[in-house]
């Protein structure tokens, strides 16, 4: 199968071509971070205009450097949601108008599978998995006993864990995105503040951030009160030692009452260095098949959308020309 993926569910124009759902052809992703940059945070309406701008480049781009004729394709993949209509109407749009004019089917694509796909890309995997989700909005435990099956552990009852790292690193003052920003700092620092852990109820495979971030909201306004200074390395640090104590214990918790022997990680935040340290050390202990996606597919692409397409399309899991772009669309239906 040749799958042409595309995305455009937030501030990434990205296309892509997918072999067999394992072999990837081609992956262009054209990112807005310098456009959104100044404004602190993604702007909704400038990203949709970006995307047009950038939408049919970047999928003849993707076509091209494949190698790869548009005949050629079996079907157009695309994320239909989550993330900001604005944005995914253009996708979804170019989508529809190149599917309709090939007589190929439209394949539509919930954006968190894609993330958990992107290891797919790497090595095939082998059921039954639990992957953690951790992006800019999700944060989740998701069980896997087959493509396409997805069934939900657990999930954030408030903030995303990406979102924390962002919400934090402007509180710091940090150039957005705050993730790596903060990844960066904490590799300098000390974990000396404490900093509460929301472990909820024991067993409990929800998760939670926004004491965390008031704790350091806090924190940083007594301080400034006070005069006294902070260090700021150190209290990069300190944050992120909080989140990652949560979530590594919580994706071994799953692990265990699951009983499976294979944990993805997925999600923008995969990209954060302490975060694959430690899960790998812990993974290495406890002889879980622990799979991390490279750093060029753990934030926003079009690869894994094409990935995760590749077996809807297989289940024959097609729209038709109404399907819309839906901001809120869940995983699990
Ligand atoms: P979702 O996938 O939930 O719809 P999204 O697509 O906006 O949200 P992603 O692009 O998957 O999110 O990931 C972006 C998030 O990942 C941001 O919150 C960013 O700060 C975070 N992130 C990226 N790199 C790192 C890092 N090294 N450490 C921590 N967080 C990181
Ligand atoms: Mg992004
Ligand atoms: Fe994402």
């Amino acid at each position: 199968t040749l799958i042409l993926g595309i995305e455009t569910s937030c501030d990434e124009t990205s296309a892509a071509v997918v072999r067999g759902g394992t072999e990837l052809l081609s992956n262009v992703i054209s990112s807005q971070m310098d456009v959104h940059r100044k404004f602190g945070g993604v702007v909704p309406e400038v990203a949709s205009r970006r995307h047009v701008e950038r939408i049919t480049i970047i999928v003849q781009k993707a076509l091209e450097e494949a190698g790869v004729g548009r005949n050629e394709l079996d079907a157009v993949a695309v994320t239909q949601g989550p993330g900001l209509v604005g944005a995914l109407l253009i996708g979804v749009s170019a989508a529809k108008a190149l599917a309709f004019s090939l007589g190929k089917p439209l394949v539509p694509v919930h954006h968190i599978a894609g993330h958990i796909y992107a290891n797919h890309l790497i090595k095939p995997l082998s059921f039954p998995l639990v992957a953690l989700v951790v992006s800019g909005g999700h944060t989740e435990l998701i069980y896997m006993k087959g493509h396409n099956q997805f069934e939900r552990l657990g999930k954030t009852r408030d903030d995303a864990a990406g979102e924390a790292f962002d919400k934090v690193a402007r509180l710091m003052k940090l150039p957005y995105p705050g993730g790596p920003q903060i990844d960066r700092l904490a590799l300098e620092g000390k974990p000396s503040y404490p900093l509460p852990r929301a472990w909820l109820e024991s067993d409990s495979l929800d998760f939670s951030f926004s004491g965390l971030k008031s704790a350091v909201l806090n924190l940083v306004h007594n301080a400034n009160q006070r005069k006294e200074e902070i260090h700021y390395a150190d209290l990069a640090a300190s944050f992120q030692d909080a989140v990652l104590d949560v979530l590594v214990e919580k994706a071994m918790l799953a692990v265990k009452k699951t009983g499976v022997n294979q944990l993805l990680l997925a999600g923008g935040v995969s990209a954060n260095s302490g975060l694959r340290v430690r899960l790998s050390k812990r993974c290495k202990e406890e002889k879980i098949d622990l799979r991390i996606p490279p750093l060029e597919l753990c934030t926003d692409n079009a690869a894994m959308i094409a990935a995760a397409g590749t077996y809807q399309f297989l289940d024959g899991h097609y729209a038709d020309l109404t399907l819309n772009a839906d901001a809120n669309l869940p995983l699990i239906g």
